[in-house]
């Protein structure tokens, strides 16, 4: 493949960051470093990995381990529990130093072979490239439907725009990434937070293929509450449903008491309505605890920010051999990283 950098790059080659998070990958980590150098061996940029080691109960790290005493450009990010994929991915992030960093699943559903074409884009001057999937294989269309209504939902009631069917996988140019370093929310969604640090964003259409091995660390529920921290973080349109609900509501309610005053008058009162009365009570009951019920989801959000907690610690950090050094270039990034950890070589 041709690439207008490689006569600079033969003078000082740039630097490409892959970033991989990984949950009890035992069994696809090897594959997926095979895979993943095979792309690069080609390539005239030096490479550096940064597993995440995302609290994992099997042999994920002593696999990683494995790999940095062959792989020089191999680094560990050992996180101290399971904080979740965003917040891997976060730590990988804040300790890359490429030129640019690209965000990979290590299951294999995301093709490493991709690699030079989003490289290619950010050469050409984009930002962020992010891989936009053609097909999902090995997926339930209850997934797929949930997932088509949810990107439909959250491009309505938001003003950043979220790409439909795009995962996390993407390159991001140093200033994004450094741009990325400044958001330290708690609840972090991070497509929203790709598409907020704005810059010129490309899109590159893939196959998304089954997992390689291994099994799906989501489920429904936990789905559930990304979506929730999707729409939360990048929008208060619920609670102005909340408002809108109660203030119909309470119009009906009005216009009822109204007529039912009316007959009251006009015929005598009865000592009926006891129905009525139940249906009016509930409902607004059940209206108020809705409405209640979504204050409580932004309100706890809140609580989260203003602890203004780290968003992880480190149990180890072993560098890869061909890290730049990034001291000057993101002293914030680094400070945080040091703060929070011991580096050891
Ligand atoms: N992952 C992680 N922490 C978690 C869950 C997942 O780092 O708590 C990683 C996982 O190892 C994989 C990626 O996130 O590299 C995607 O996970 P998975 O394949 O389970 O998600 P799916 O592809 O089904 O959306
Ligand atoms: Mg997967």
């Amino acid at each position: 493949m041709p690439h207008d950098s490689t006569t600079i790059a033969a003078i000082s080659p740039l630097l490409i960051s892959v970033v991989v998070p990984a949950y009890n990958e035992e069994e696809v980590l090897l594959e997926f470093h095979r895979r993943l150098t095979e792309v690069f061996n080609p390539l005239p940029y030096t490479l550096e990995v940064v597993y995440v080691n995302d609290g994992s109960s099997d042999k994920t790290v002593s696999v990683i381990s494995d790999l940095i005493s062959r792989d020089p450009r191999v680094a560990l990010v050992d996180l101290s529990r399971n904080f979740g994929k965003e917040i891997a991915m976060t730590a990988g992030l804040d300790y890359a130093s490429g030129d640019a960093v690209v965000v990979i699943d290590v299951d294999l559903q995301d093709p490493p072979e991709l690699i030079p074409e989003l490289i290619r884009h950010w050469q050409e001057g984009a930002d962020v490239v992010y891989a936009k999937r053609t097909l999902r294989e090995g997926e339930t269309w209850l997934k797929k439907f949930t997932s088509a209504a949810f990107y439909r939902l959250i491009r309505r009631v938001s003003r950043v725009q979220i790409p439909a069917d795009t995962g996390d996988f993407r390159l991001l140019s140093r200033r994004a990434m450094d741009g990325l370093g400044g958001l330290r929310e708690q609840h972090r969604f991070m497509k929203g937070l790709f598409a907020w640090i704005g810059y010129r964003q490309v899109a590159v259409p893939y196959r998304r293929d089954p997992r390689f091995a291994g099994e799906t660390k989501w489920n429904y529920w936990k789905l559930w509450n990304f979506a929730l921290d999707g729409i939360t973080s990048f929008t208060t349109a619920p609670l102005k449903i909340a408002t809108y609900l109660g203030l119909t509501v309470s119009l009906a309610a009005f216009i009822y008491a109204a007529i039912i005053i009316y007959k009251t008058l006009a015929f005598g009162d009865e000592v009926r309505g006891y129905p009525s009365l139940m249906v009016v009570v509930l409902f607004l009951g059940g209206v108020q605890l809705a409405a209640l019920g979504v204050i409580g989801e932004y309100l706890g959000r809140m609580f989260d920010e203003t602890k203004n907690r780290p968003l992880y610690l480190l149990n180890k950090l072993v560098p890869a051999q061909t890290r730049k050094d990034t001291s000057a270039r993101t002293a914030p990034t680094s400070s945080r990283l040091e703060a929070s950890s011991e580096i050891s070589s």
